[in-house]
């Protein structure tokens, strides 16, 4: 086990700079998930650690030794790629021991530990066959072994998920967890699924154009995203954004007699109007007519319940219904209130048409804001 610092580290090809100079500290035995969109560079870091690609400037540190000049195979660290890359002519057990054969490891002990390994991720009985005689969630777990096997300090895995259907990649997903929490190895895995880094780590770091946007614990960045992007980049299906205005409303305050009228924060997206709740207090005050972005998660936002209940949502106009996609355990409706798209998503079954009006209502807690301009989440009340 070991932990790894990158300390400026910058990657170029030719005049493109793929990586931007980036800092980042992964802890002995942690899980760190990158995850990002296709070509923000999360293998060309992953490679970068292997030793693969060589960095063009800054520090790769392991257990606070410098290796970026340190040959892959010096390096103590085991890769397992999407693509699997098994040797085609070897067995599974001849495939799980070709590192320590190169490395001269006593043939018993190769054994002892290939057959240990395979037992761990349920291959030991397809030791004697090839790769082509086996499926490819099979092969992935060959894979996962061979990198197994070495103990290496760092395991690396590329997308390790991406070529399986969705069962097995949900099964293999919960096999990488299980295998991380017996060997507590220090752990980078790269994707480009929210679910399976939500899922699977303990620390996330969300990386955009070749520098990193966020990072954190899963349901910190699930929480409070730092920007529009990984609001709408973590969480499935993703955040739905209101452009629209600081608007306070005034309300009468029945309670006194006399009372002047109070003034309730909220922000005015064209026909809608939503109130703040306190944690925004801060960022409303002063600022009426001053653009922001709002955001409500897809099932911070649901079908009002008997008119009666809720007055002050009477007042909101009615949203229509475009879409129904039912799975059995939860429903996503695709939905338009007054000119934004949405996504709502409840649990379990909905009673409502297709084209039909229906009132909706928010969790208000659920608020997020944004500045309108550079979509940067603004500062909560301290
Ligand atoms: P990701 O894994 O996040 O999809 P990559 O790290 O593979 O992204 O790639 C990041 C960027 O670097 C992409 O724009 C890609 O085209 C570029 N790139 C990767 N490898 C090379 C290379 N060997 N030569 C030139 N450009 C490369
Ligand atoms: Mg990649």
């Amino acid at each position: 086990m070991a932990s790894v610092e990158l300390i400026e580290v910058a990657k170029s090809y030719g005049k493109m700079q793929v990586l931007k100079p980036l800092n980042l500290s992964i802890e002995d035995g942690s899980f760190t998930v990158l995850v990002g969109p296709s070509g923000c560079g999360k293998s060309t870091l992953l490679r970068l650690l292997a030793g693969l690609e060589s960095v063009s400037d800054g520090d790769i540190l392991l257990d606070n030794r410098q290796i970026n000049n340190l040959d892959p195979a010096d390096r103590d660290i085991a890769m397992v790629f999407q693509s699997y890359a098994l040797y085609p002519h070897l067995t599974v057990a001849e495939n799980m021991a070709f590192h320590m054969q190169v490395k001269r490891v006593p043939k018993a002990e190769q054994q002892a530990k290939v057959l240990q390994a395979a037992k761990v991720l349920a291959i030991d009985h397809l030791l004697q066959r090839l790769p082509k005689d086996l499926s490819g969630g099979q092969r992935q777990r060959v894979a996962m072994g061979r990198a197994l096997v070495r103990s290496p300090k760092v395991f690396l895995f590329d997308e390790p998920l991406s070529n399986l259907d969705a069962q097995l990649r949900m099964e293999l997903r919960a096999e990488i967890k299980s295998v991380h929490q017996q060997f507590r190895t220090t752990t980078v895995y790269v994707t480009h699924d929210q679910i399976e880094a939500m899922t699977l780590a303990d620390r996330i770091v969300v990386m955009k154009d070749g520098y990193i946007v966020q990072q954190g614990e899963p349901l910190e960045i699930y929480d409070r995203p730092v920007n529009t992007f990984v609001a709408r980049f973590i969480g499935s299906p993703p955040m739905n954004l209101f452009n629209g205005v600081f608007a306070p409303r005034a309300f009468a305050d029945d309670s006194k007699i006399n009372s002047d009228a109070q003034q309730q924060l909220g922000v005015q997206c064209d026909a809608l109007w939503f109130a703040l709740p306190e944690k925004w207090r801060q960022a409303a005050e002063g600022n009426a007519g001053k653009p922001v972005t709002l955001g409500l998660r897809p099932h911070d936002i649901f079908i009002a319940r008997a008119a009666s209940e809720n007055d002050a949502q009477e007042a909101q106009p009615k949203a229509t219904l475009r879409l129904l996609e039912v799975t059995g355990e939860s429903s996503l409706m695709h939905i338009d209130w007054c000119g934004f798209a949405l996504h709502v998503q409840c649990s379990g079954r909905v009673q409502v048409s297709v084209d039909a009006p229906i009132a909706l209502d928010i969790r208000h807690e659920g608020i997020h804001l944004f500045d309108s301009e550079n979509g940067q989440r603004l500062q909560e009340n301290a």
